[in-house]
């Protein structure tokens, strides 16, 4: 087994592979043929998390996505070279699509790991990223309606406080999703990217789990990746992507680490609210498991060798 201290063993290098949440999939082929080609992991999982991010039908990441209490939509995304272990992560980043490639370009451009709201879009302006409205109308309108059945109001600012409606309106069942990728390249190396909107409705400024490098992603190329979606601060205060590495580091297989992690989540004070978890994991074998603590809740992966990626049950975990 590699070591904490040492590199990957270049005699078992493994064939690549592409692993992703379910909503994925309308990027896996892209990613799937840049590992084809030979490609880096890096620009595999970017490469198919912006197609997510594009999805106007996906209203959990990037363009359509889900705005907070005031109609504004901010993501979150978080990028990791499991090889260098450098990470760039993104914030309520506004007026701009592509979350993952801004991400990236705070780990390869800047000496920092975490740059967020006005930061993020200047730093997306200054990499040619184009500014628009993310707001669809299709999201604004089940924006509206759901903000007018969870709290009796025509908006947030007819309530004015905002603090009082956050409490109503976001309540952890309607934790709406985020893309999570995980990739392994020919040569070893291993990656992972997470984008989303965060949670419907959520107080503006709020940051998920999704940028917080450890708990929404992790990647190390000696041992595996880890991803996760669902209730944002629950992952944050479990610490759950790096907990599921650092478990396999320690020997545990990746069933035994992804159980660990969820019985975790389910041990934290929630007020009674579902701890609702999912997880994709990446060893650096090649093996790949996801869990949740919801029933009837798919994966998607892809094998090198594999005519096109297909989906998996995750394992549920309760
Ligand atoms: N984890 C995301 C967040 O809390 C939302 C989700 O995946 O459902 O922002």
């Amino acid at each position: 087994m590699t070591s904490w201290g040492s590199s990957p063993d270049e005699s078992t290098m493994p064939a690549a592979r592409l692993v992703g949440s379910a909503n994925a999939a309308v990027g896996m082929a892209a990613g799937v043929e840049i590992l084809r080609q030979g490609g880096s992991a890096l620009d595999a999982v970017e490469a198919a998390t912006r197609l997510v991010e594009d999805n106007p039908d996906d209203h959990t990441v990037g363009y359509g996505g889900y705005p907070n209490l005031l109609g504004e939509v901010e993501l979150d995304a978080s990028i990791m070279d499991g090889t260098s272990r450098r990470c760039g992560a993104v914030g309520s980043l506004r007026g701009y699509r592509a979350a993952i490639t801004v991400a990236r370009a705070v780990m390869e451009r800047l000496p920092h790991v975490l740059v967020v709201g006005d930061g993020a879009a200047r730093l997306a302006t200054e990499i040619g990223l184009v500014e628009e409205d993310l707001l669809t109308p299709a999201a604004a309108e089940l924006w509206q309606k759901g903000l007018n059945a969870k709290t009796g109001t025509g908006g947030a600012d007819e309530a004015g406080m905002l603090s009082w409606m956050a409490n109503i309106a976001t309540d952890p069942e309607r934790a709406p999703g985020t893309v999570n990728v995980l990739g392994l390249d020919r040569a070893g190396n291993i990656a992972s990217a997470v984008s989303t909107s965060g949670w419907a409705w959520k107080y503006p400024g709020r940051l998920g789990d999704t940028p917080v490098i450890g708990a929404g992603a992790y990647a190390d190329s000696r041992f595996g990746a880890a991803a996760c979606t669902g209730w944002g601060e629950l992952a944050i205060r479990a610490g759950t992507a790096r907990m599921i590495v650092a478990a396999v580091a320690m020997g545990a297989t990746l069933l035994e680490a992804g159980r660990a992690a969820l019985l975790d989540v389910g041990s934290l004070d929630t007020g009674g609210h579902p701890p609702t978890m999912s997880v994709v994991t990446l060893a650096a074998d090649g093996t790949h498991l996801a869990f949740s603590n919801e029933t009837g809740k798919r994966y998607v992966f892809w094998e090198d060798g594999m005519a096109s990626f297909d989906d998996a049950a995750r394992e549920h975990i309760a």
